[in-house]
């Protein structure tokens, strides 16, 4: 076994405001979109899995809208507040937009087929996955957003290796800029 200890990789970032998210959500979508096709040979079972956690308002939603378009989605980005999950083709694959905010219940994941997504989806987004509990697997990455000042700070905490990847990619693209 050559196994390489997982070792918990995390980044701190701050964002001074919506254009700059824009584009850490870009850089975001670089380095996934690095990483996948280096890993392609292992053609995931399941979707890649990032969460997004931080109170109304905190910039979920606007990080989303920043790796979409990164990822090649040029229309508009609708939150999925109230239908849920907004599904996007794009040339990676499919990519699922989730808003659990208003999920009662998490057994509700369940009845809307929540497995299946994580299957055919590349990759898949969570705003509010404290409210899906017990039905979400451990995600790749963890994003946490909270208020400074005007701006936001943004902790990315990895979860597996493949996020400890993409995000030890994330600091060689801040090197470059
Ligand atoms: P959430 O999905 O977390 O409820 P949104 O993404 O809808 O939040 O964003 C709420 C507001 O925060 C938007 O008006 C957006 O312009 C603003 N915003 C997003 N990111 C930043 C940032 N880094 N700095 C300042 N304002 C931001
Ligand atoms: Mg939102």
């Amino acid at each position: 076994m050559t196994e390489v200890a997982f070792n918990r990789e995390r980044l701190t970032v701050t964002v001074p405001d919506e254009s700059l998210m824009l584009h850490f959500g870009a850089n975001i979508a670089k380095a996934i979109s690095v990483v996948q096709s280096l890993n392609d040979e292992t053609a995931a079972e399941q979707a890649l899995l990032i969460t997004l956690s931080g109170d109304l308002g905190a910039g979920k939603t606007t990080i989303s809208r920043g790796i979409l378009n990164g990822l090649g989605h040029s229309g508009s980005v609708k939150s999925p507040t109230y239908t849920l999950v907004e599904p996007y083709e794009l040339p990676l694959g499919r990519v699922c937009h989730f808003d659990f905010y208003r999920l009662i219940d998490p057994e509700e994941l369940e009845y809307m087929g929540f497995r299946d997504y994580l299957v055919e989806a590349c990759l898949c987004l969570i705003e509010w996955p404290e409210r899906g509990q017990g039905f979400l697997p451990g995600a790749d990455i963890e994003i946490g957003i909270i208020q400074t000042g005007e701006g936001r700070t943004l902790s990315l905490k990895a979860g597996t290796d493949l996020g400890n990847k993409i995000i030890s990619r994330l600091e060689e693209l801040k090197k470059e800029l």
